[in-house]
């Protein structure tokens, strides 16, 4: 197969995760006889000090044109003090919304391995910690209407949630399809008992419910959900989330693991076009110095590979590839610890090339 990828590589350590995904996806072409063709677009903090802006239109282009988008991390002190309208995050937003990228998937897993890098007890994460949060993207508050008026001679402050049958089907139809192809249970978070937005979720995801009968459906109500994670997150197989509460449950979620460089997202549409990357940020304070774990943008390529190019054999091979390094004792600063082989990001991403 040739499949044509933007590469986005950004700020601080984008540049160094996104070269060890590329020495990881170059040779899963090698090995199952595909041609990756890359072309690099400037995003972020890097795009603001050559164009001006923090992605160009032909920047954009590109991406649209591509069959799928990597993209590295974006943002730095050095960009903090730009115009609010240029800010290197702002691309990001641009990104998913010109690509309509509506669906959010984050795994969250605690790899054996690791399984002492969680702030939680062996008790609790003893059974281990496999989900997926699907989360809304481009719908509810983040999106709705805002303002900020005076009222009675003080300042009063207004976001809007809303969200139509249509955007809330769309999401649950990925989230029931991801549920099917994992352990077949989906819990849908919502506070339903106070907001309307929520009610009409509810009731959108019961009359989907129905159509995939072989996944056990449940509602559970986004306070429960914060709680349950941490008294019992083996309890989850996949969740589907609209947009505030996904922001906020999957950072909570990602935090159970211990190892924010570990983990992979993408976003998807409504064609195979998806755009991947890592969970974490820009790290400015290990940038440039060899530290960063390029294992979290490495398995998002493997789910680019899922997703997008619906090679399932492939990303099974990375995803195996990164566990044999684990087993061998490679571990980069972030999650190392007495007794491992203390390696550089670019260590860690050619051992998992070797094992492929
Ligand atoms: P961060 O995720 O960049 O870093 C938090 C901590 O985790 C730091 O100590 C960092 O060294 C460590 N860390 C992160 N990724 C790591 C990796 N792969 N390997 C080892 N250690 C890693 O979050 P932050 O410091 O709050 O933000 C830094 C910048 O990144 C900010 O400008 C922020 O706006 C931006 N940001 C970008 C994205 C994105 O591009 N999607 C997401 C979040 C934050």
């Amino acid at each position: 197969m040739k499949k044509h990828i933007a590469i986005l590589k950004g700020d601080g350590i984008g540049p160094e995760i996104v070269d060890q995904a590329l020495l990881v996806l170059n040779k899963v072409a090698e090995k199952f006889g595909h041609e990756f063709t890359y072309i690099e677009v400037a995003i972020g903090g890097c795009s603001i000090d050559k164009y001006g802006v923090p992605i160009t239109e032909e920047g954009m282009n590109a991406c649209k044109q591509a069959d799928s988008v990597l993209l590295g991390a974006v943002g730095g002190p050095k960009w903090d003090g730009v115009d609010p309208s240029i800010r290197p995050e702002k691309a990001l937003l641009a990104v998913r919304k010109e690509l309509g990228l509506f669906a959010n998937l984050r795994p969250t897993k605690l790899f054996s391995q690791l399984a002492d890098a969680s702030p939680l007890k062996q008790s609790i994460v003893g059974n281990g910690i496999d989900l997926m949060i699907v989360r809304e993207l481009t719908g509810g508050i983040y999106f709705g209407k805002r303002r900020t008026e005076s009222v009675d001679g003080e300042k009063v402050a207004t976001d809007e949630m809303t969200y139509s049958e249509h955007e809330i089907e769309r999401i649950g139809r990925v989230a029931f399809e991801s549920a099917r192809k994992r352990d077949k249970r989906l819990a849908s978070v919502d506070k339903a008992n106070v907001l309307d937005s929520s009610r009409l979720w509810r009731a959108v995801m019961h009359r989907l419910a129905e159509e995939y009968p072989d996944v056990e459906y449940s509602d559970i109500l986004v306070d429960n959900t914060a709680m349950q994670l941490i008294k019992n997150p083996s309890q989850f197989d996949v969740i589907v989330t609209e947009n505030m509460f996904g922001d906020i449950l999957s950072d909570e979620a990602s935090m159970l693991t211990g190892s924010i460089g570990m983990m992979p997202s993408a976003s998807l549409s409504s064609t195979t076009l998806g755009m991947y990357e890592s969970i974490h940020g820009s790290a400015p304070d290990i940038a440039g110095m060899d530290l960063a774990n390029p294992i979290g943008t490495i398995m998002s390529a493997a789910m680019m590979l899922r997703y997008s190019f619906d090679m399932a054999e492939e990303a099974d091979a990375i995803e195996c590839a990164v566990n044999a390094v684990l087993d061998d004792g490679y571990r980069t600063a972030d999650i190392w610890k007495e007794g491992m082989k203390k390696v550089g990001c670019k260590e860690m991403g050619a051992a998992v090339a070797a094992r492929l």
